[in-house]
């Protein structure tokens, strides 16, 4: 009868509900242990010039390589770390472990790169993040120049005197701050006029549709002349054709960052794009000496 078939389509319905309740309760106990385990692992996407394709820098990605699970997106597990309060002891992880990385790939040749690491906003609300990132810079022995920290509007950055001045405090340390995915909160132009930032990140919900959709166009163009306009660099996030980077290049947008060039890869292959890039300088100029 059509009262059993919708108790019975009620019955599938609950019992797909509590599965997913099942898997969020398993994940949030097994996120518990999983970096002493050592299944979080950084990956690293590159971050690129648009005019000259040079590699400016990288940004820092957790990974979980869950047991059982296979790999878990972050958008899925920060959440679960903030929940279960761990959040500030995984991000400082992640921060030292970041620099650490960095300083190492400085040693193994210049030009410098930059790395970017994303601070949440209940990272950024812990008293301690300033010398979190202070101590993460020292004990790695790098520069603050070569270190960015995202931080996203979205996840309801508060326009109090707190956050202006942490990011003071950030800022005094010489460290670049950059606004993720521009655009896709509430506040992001008064965020602009408020806060010391130094790049944005148009969110890749405006680049997907660069090509395709002319809204998506004019707001990429006012996006780029805004940040000129204010002195701030911008990052293009997610790109994925070659018409899409083009379209970055007339509107002079200056780096870019998404599968057309890479997705984020383990540390040591980001040292091997690095030595390609300096035996492409030795051949060049092997090939210039030969010309001569
Ligand atoms: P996000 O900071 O905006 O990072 C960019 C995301 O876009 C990454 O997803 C990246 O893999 C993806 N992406 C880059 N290029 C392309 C592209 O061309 N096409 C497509 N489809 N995607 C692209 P991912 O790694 O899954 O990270 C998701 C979010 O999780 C990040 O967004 C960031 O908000 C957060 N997250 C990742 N690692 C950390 C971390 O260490 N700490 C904190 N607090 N958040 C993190
Ligand atoms: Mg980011
Ligand atoms: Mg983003
Ligand atoms: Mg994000």
């Amino acid at each position: 009868s059509a009262k059993e078939g919708r108790r019975s389509k009620w019955q599938v319905y609950s019992k797909e509900l509590s599965a997913a309740a099942q898997r969020w309760h398993t994940l949030s106990n097994d996120i518990h242990d999983a970096r002493a385990r050592g299944e979080l692992v950084i990956h690293y996407q590159p971050q690129l010039a648009v005019d000259s394709g040079e590699l400016m820098g990288v940004e820092a990605l957790l990974r979980w390589q869950h047991p059982n699970e296979g790999l878990i997106s972050p958008a899925l597990f920060i959440p679960l770390l903030e929940e279960r309060g761990l959040i500030g002891e995984v991000g400082q992880w992640v921060l030292e472990s970041a620099c650490r990385q960095c300083s190492a790939w400085h040693a193994e040749g210049r030009p410098a790169i930059r790395v970017a690491v994303n601070v949440s906003a209940q990272q950024f609300y812990q008293d301690d993040i300033v010398s979190t990132v202070r101590h993460a810079l020292r004990s790695a022995d790098l520069e603050p120049q070569w270190l960015e920290l995202e931080l996203t509007e979205s996840l309801t950055l508060d326009e109090s005197e707190t956050t202006l001045r942490t990011m003071e405090e950030l800022k005094a340390i010489g460290v670049t701050l950059s606004l993720d995915d521009f655009g896709t909160g509430w506040s992001s132009l008064s965020y602009l006029r408020r806060f010391p930032l130094d790049r944005i990140k148009i969110d890749r919900s405006f680049v997907r549709d660069l090509t395709t959709q002319s809204s998506s166009a004019a707001i990429v163009h006012s996006i780029l002349e805004l940040a000129r306009s204010l002195g701030l660099e911008c990052v293009a996030e997610g790109v994925e054709t070659i018409d899409q980077l083009n379209h970055l290049q007339r509107e002079l947008c200056s780096e870019f960052q998404g599968f057309l060039y890479s997705q984020a890869i383990p540390a040591d292959e980001v040292s091997l794009l690095l030595r390609a890039r300096e035996n492409r300088g030795a051949s060049n100029i092997r090939s210039k000496a030969a010309a001569m």
